[in-house]
C-alpha cells in the first residue's frame, strides 16, 4: 500500500476514484472558443454538472477568464451556482413551466430562456423583466415555432438573447444554412439585446453564424465535433482509479465475468475500483487502457467485461505499480468515442456520482 497521511478521526477516507479536470486547459479551450467567435463573446453551456466535469469548479474558472453567460437546463443547476456567478449571468434553458419556477427565477436573477407561448404567458403572469427567448429554426425540439413570431404577447417582453439551436452543425448540410436565414429573419421580427445561434461545432461555421454570443459546450470539455476545431482543443476530463488488487494469473486463466478473457502465458493483472456503475461503460470491455505516472506511463489495456465497480488491466507494463496506486484512463474524446460508440458528450457525461471531482 502507498503511504498517505492519517486522516482524521471520524472522517470519510476518500474515494478510489477521481475524476482530473485541467482547469488550466478548460480556459486555454474557452479563450480559444472565443477567439474563434470573431466579434461575439463565447459563452459556456454547463448544464449536466459541467457535462460532469463538476460546474461548480468550471463555472468560477470560465468567469474569472472573462466567461460571461452561463447555460444550464435545470432549475437546480441555476441553483447550484447562484452563489457563484451573477445571477443574471445564469441562462436557464429548459424555461418556466409554473407560476413558482417564474417567481423563483424573477426573486434570484436567474435568466429563464422562454420556448413557446405558454412559458411566455407564465414568465408576463409572475411580472415578467429581462429573459432570453429560444427560436426553433428547424431542430424541432424546445423553442418558438416561426409561425409564433407575430403573436402580440411577444411584444411585452424584455429579450436579452434571442436564441436558436442548430440541430447538425458538425455535419456538412443545407440545415445549416437555412436555419441561420431562419433565425436572421427571427432577429427582424423580435426586438433584442444579443443573438446567438451557434454551439462548439457552429463556431466553425464561420461569422454569418456568431451574432453577439456564442454558446460551446463539449469543446470547452476537449470535445472534437469537427476536425476544424481539433487544432484548438485540449483534453480537460480524465478519470483515476487505485489498483485494489493486483494478481498473478497463469495461462488458460480467464478474468472478469463470463470468462471473455483467456491468458496465454503468466500475467501480472491489477483490478481497480471503476466500474460501469461510474458510466465507464460496458462497451469499454476487451479496450481501452489505463497507465500509471499520471497518465504518462505504458499502456495497461483493459482485460475482459468491465463489471459494476471494477475493471481490470494489463500490469505487465508497468512493474512497479502496486496495491493502492493510482493510474488514468486514456480518456482522449475523440479517440475513446471511435473506440466505444459513445459519443463524446456521452462518455463525458455518463461519469458517474462516485468520482471525487
Ligand atoms: C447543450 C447546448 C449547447 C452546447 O452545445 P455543444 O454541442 O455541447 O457545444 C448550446 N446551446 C444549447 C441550447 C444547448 O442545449
Amino acid at each position: 500500500m502507498s503511504t498517505e497521511p492519517d486522516l482524521p478521526f471520524g472522517a470519510v477516507p476518500p474515494a478510489p476514484l477521481r475524476l482530473h479536470c485541467d482547469l488550466e486547459a478548460l480556459v486555454a479551450n474557452w479563450r480559444a472558443l472565443d477567439r474563434l467567435s470573431g466579434a461575439a463573446s463565447a459563452g459556456a453551456a454547463v448544464k449536466a454538472d459541467a457535462y460532469g466535469a463538476g460546474a461548480r469548479r468550471v463555472a468560477p474558472a470560465l468567469l474569472g477568464a472573462g466567461c460571461r453567460d452561463f447555460f444550464v437546463a435545470h432549475w437546480q443547476e441555476a441553483a447550484e451556482l447562484l452563489a457563484l456567478v451573477p445571477a443574471p449571468a445564469l441562462a436557464m434553458l429548459h424555461g418556466p413551466l409554473t407560476a413558482a419556477e417564474a417567481q423563483w427565477a424573477r426573486a434570484t436573477g436567474v435568466r429563464p430562456v422562454l420556448n413557446s407561448l405558454t412559458q411566455v404567458d407564465c414568465w408576463l403572469a409572475a411580472g415578467g423583466g429581462p429573459c432570453h427567448v429560444m427560436v426553433d429554426t428547424g431542430m424541432n425540439r424546445l423553442g418558438l415555432p416561426m409561425a409564433a413570431l407575430g403573436d402580440p404577447r411577444l411584444a411585452a417582453l424584455e429579450i436579452d438573447v434571442l436564441l436558436s439551436h442548430l440541430a447538425a452543425a458538425e455535419d456538412e448540410t443545407e440545415l445549416n444554412a437555412r436555419q441561420q436565414e431562419r433565425w436572421m429573419a427571427a432577429r427582424q421580427r423580435l426586438p433584442h439585446r444579443r443573438a446567438s445561434l451557434a454551439n462548439s461545432a457552429g463556431i466553425m461555421l464561420g461569422a454569418d453564424y456568431h451574432g453577439d454570443l456564442t454558446r460551446p459546450g463539449l469543446a470547452l470539455y476537449g470535445g472534437v465535433p469537427c476536425a476544424a476545431l481539433a487544432p484548438h482543443i485540449r483534453q480537460v476530463v480524465r478519470p483515476e482509479a487505485a489498483i485494489l488488487q493486483v494478481r498473478e494469473i497463469a495461462a488458460g486463466d480467464t478474468v472478469g465475468y463470463n470468462a471473455t478473457f483467456t491468458a496465454t502465458g503468466p500475467m501480472r493483472i491489477g483490478v481497480i475500483a471503476l466500474g460501469y456503475a461510474d458510466g465507464f461503460l460496458r462497451c469499454w470491455s476487451g479496450k481501452g487502457a489505463a497507465r500509471g505516472d499520471s497518465g504518462a506511463g505504458a499502456v495497461l489495456p483493459v482485460l475482459g467485461r468491465v463489471s459494476m465497480d471494477m475493471t481490470v488491466i494489463d500490469l505487465g507494463a508497468a512493474p512497479a505499480l502496486r496495491e493502492g496506486d493510482w493510474v488514468s484512463l486514456d480518456y482522449a474524446l475523440p479517440q475513446a468515442a471511435e473506440l466505444t460508440g459513445l459519443s463524446q458528450y456521452e462518455l463525458l457525461t455518463a461519469l458517474g456520482r462516485r468520482f471525487a471531482r
